[in-house]
C-alpha cells in the first residue's frame, strides 16, 4: 500500500484545493436536501454530503431514510452538477451507493472499528473506481484506522482517502470528540500521498470552534473539509448543535482563503 499514489483521484478531479464538502448531516426530505444543495453551489463547495444511513448512538433517533434518499441525490448531481457522497455502513448500502451512482462513498466512525463490517463493505465495493473515504475509528487507534483501508485496497479499490473526525473520550473536554492531531499526523508519515480530509463538524460538536479546527487541519497540509451545512441548523434531524448555514460556509471558506479551481 506504501508505494500506491493514493492523491492521484484527488489530482484528477480538479475541483478545489483543498476540496470541500458540505451538506447536512442527515438528508431529511427531498426538498431539504435540495433546498441546501442549491444554497451550496453558490460556495466553494463541490461536493454535497447528506447521511442517508444514520447508525445513532443510543436508539430512538432519527436513523436515516435509506434507500428512498438516493434519488434525491441523484437530483442533486443533475439541478447542481455537485458531486455526491453518503455514508455506507454494511454491503447491502454500498451495493445501493454503487447501483445509484453515488461519486464518493464514506464509512462512518462506527463501523471502521468493525473488521467484518469494513470486510463485506470492501468485497462488495471490489474492483471499483468510485473514491473510498474511511473515518477514523471512535477509539484513537491508528492500526485499526490503517486496517480498514488496507481492506479496501486489497479488493482492488485504489481511490482511497481518509476523513478525521476526532476521537471519543469520556472525559469532558471542549471538543465533542478529540482531534488527538498526532493520529492523522502518524497517519500521514505511514502514507504521505493518502488525501486526508478533516471533519470539523463532528470534532466539535458545535458551531464555535469549526473555523479554528478547518484552519488548524490546512496548517496540517490536508487535503479537503467535510462540513456539516444545513440552513436551518437548529431544527435539523440530527446534529443540529454542529451544523453551519451555507453562508457561515462561504464566510470560513472566505477566511480561509480555500477557492473552487485552485488546485
Ligand atoms: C456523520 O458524518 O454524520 C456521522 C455520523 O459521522 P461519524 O461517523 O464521524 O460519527
Ligand atoms: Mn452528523
Amino acid at each position: 500500500m506504501e508505494s500506491v499514489d493514493f492523491s492521484t483521484w484527488l489530482k484528477k478531479m480538479e475541483l478545489n484545493h483543498p476540496l470541500v464538502i458540505a451538506g447536512p448531516c442527515s438528508a431529511e426530505t427531498e426538498e431539504q436536501v435540495l433546498k441546501i444543495a442549491h444554497q451550496l453551489k453558490e460556495t466553494d463547495a463541490t461536493v454535497f454530503r447528506a447521511g442517508i444511513w444514520k447508525p445513532r448512538t443510543r436508539p430512538g433517533n432519527f436513523e436515516g431514510n435509506g434507500v428512498k434518499a438516493l434519488p434525491w441525490m441523484a437530483k442533486v448531481k443533475e439541478e447542481t452538477g455537485m458531486l455526491t457522497t453518503v455514508e455506507v455502513a454494511n454491503a447491502e448500502h454500498a451495493k445501493l451507493a454503487l447501483e445509484f451512482d453515488i461519486d464518493i462513498i464514506w464509512i462512518g466512525a462506527r463501523t471502521t472499528v468493525n473488521p467484518f463490517a469494513v470486510q463485506e463493505i470492501a468485497d462488495a465495493l471490489a474492483g471499483t473506481d468510485k473514491i473510498v473515504l474511511v473515518k477514523n475509528p471512535i477509539n484513537p487507534d491508528l492500526e485499526l484506522w490503517i486496517g480498514a483501508i488496507e481492506r479496501l485496497h486489497t479488493m482492488g479499490i485504489k481511490n482511497l482517502g481518509a476523513i478525521h473526525r476526532g476521537f471519543s473520550s469520556f472525559k469532558k473536554t471542549k471538543y465533542r470528540n478529540t482531534p488527538q492531531w498526532q493520529i492523522p499526523i502518524a497517519l500521514k508519515q505511514r502514507f504521505p500521498t493518502l488525501p486526508i480530509i478533516n471533519d470539523p463538524s463532528h470534532i466539535c460538536g458545535e458551531r464555535e470552534g469549526i473555523f479554528d479546527v478547518c484552519q488548524t487541519s490546512l496548517d496540517l497540509k490536508f487535503e479537503g473539509l467535510m462540513i456539516e451545512t444545513h440552513f436551518d441548523p437548529d431544527n435539523a434531524w440530527s446534529d443540529a448543535k454542529q451544523q453551519i448555514t451555507p453562508a457561515r460556509l462561504n464566510e470560513i471558506t472566505e477566511e480561509l482563503k480555500v477557492r473552487k479551481g485552485r488546485v
